[in-house]
């Protein structure tokens, strides 16, 4: 049993869940992206945003430390960024996915990430459901997606319908009015056909889609889950002051398998394109009994040359 909300009383319900701080929601400007609310009247529901969420966690460019070596009793000094309580309005259950994805690395016992940790705590998560599917790339009903939100809507004309997924989400709802429904399950024309990845490694596939890769990196950019970045020193002449940053990086490009003495790992693109997948479909489900893919569809979507993964793996016999 959910709850509902009458239309006419949503910007009234967000203005009391987002006091004190930020809202979240997508907004149409050149394209529609995710940003933060001035005007109520600026969130749009139509459509998806083609940038994920993932930038709110992780920024795409972070100072953490700068070096003084000049100062004997701070040499380091950390860069602390103050986070503000967070809501995220109207994302879908992709977006939240894609986070549930990323908690499993950067809140993991062994490397916690502290700046994600914070951003997540504050953040409370109100999704809303998608019917029909938002894009024709989307694929998220082949990906067994999990009811991951605090709350989550459901457009019904003249209402929402609203189904909690937490605690704190169930107290902002309490006062609501009952309401009995069955949440539709979204249905997309556009699938992937699950394989064992293993026995498909040489598969001819591959190749003929991978040709028409430009190693833009669009791919990973845009992604929901892609989460690998690079860490970045900078002195300095005087070699007494620098800092170091952490900045997005992309499987896709060349150098991400860089190492000393010059050997790159991955130099051709068509094993870059298949770590890109293997990650996705094999190693991450290895290590987190999880596919690392919420079959959002950005990755097609955004790719200048629409190279489609799941057309290859649907092609293996
Ligand atoms: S976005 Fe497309 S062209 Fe660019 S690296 Fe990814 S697959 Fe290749
Ligand atoms: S790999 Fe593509 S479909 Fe899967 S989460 Fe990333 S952008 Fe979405």
């Amino acid at each position: 049993m959910g709850k509902v909300l009458g239309k006419k009383r949503l910007y009234e319900f967000l203005e009391k869940v987002s006091k004190g701080a930020d809202l979240i929601a997508p907004v149409k400007t050149d394209t529609l992206r995710f940003g933060i609310i001035k005007d109520f009247n600026d969130i749009c529901l139509e459509g998806r945003p083609l940038f994920p969420l993932k930038k709110f966690f992780s920024p795409a460019k972070q100072d953490l430390f700068r070096l003084n070596l000049g100062e004997k009793d701070e040499p380091f000094k950390e860069e602390k960024i103050m986070i503000k309580p967070r809501v995220i309005f109207g994302g879908r259950l992709c977006d939240f996915n894609g986070l549930l994805k990323l908690d499993k690395l950067f809140l993991s016992e062994e490397f916690q990430d502290d700046y994600y940790k914070e951003a997540r705590e504050k953040t409370l998560l109100i999704g809303i459901n998608c019917d029909p599917p938002p894009s024709k790339y989307c694929f998220c009903e082949s990906m067994d997606l999990e009811k991951y939100y605090d709350l989550f809507f459901h457009d019904m004309g003249d209402k929402y319908y609203i189904e909690s997924g937490s605690a704190k989400g169930q107290a902002l709802i309490m006062d609501l009015e009952d309401y009995d429904f069955l949440m539709p399950n979204i249905h997309c024309e556009k699938k992937l056909v699950r394989k064992e990845l293993a026995q498909h490694y040489e598969d001819p596939a591959w190749e003929q889609e991978n040709e028409k890769c430009l190693s833009c990196g669009k791919c990973t950019s845009h992604c929901t889950t892609c989460l690998c970045f690079d860490m970045l020193d900078e002195m300095q002449a005087n070699l007494k002051n620098g800092k170091r940053s952490k900045e997005w990086d992309s499987c896709q490009f060349e150098n991400f398998t860089l190492v000393a003495g010059g050997l790159v790992f991955r130099k051709e693109r068509l094993p870059r394109f298949k770590h890109r997948i293997y990650h996705k479909l094999q190693y991450f489900r290895e290590k987190f009994g999880m596919d690392m893919c919420t079959g959002c569809g950005r990755c097609i979507e955004a790719c200048p040359r629409l190279i489609d993964f799941t057309e290859v793996i649907n092609k293996f016999k």
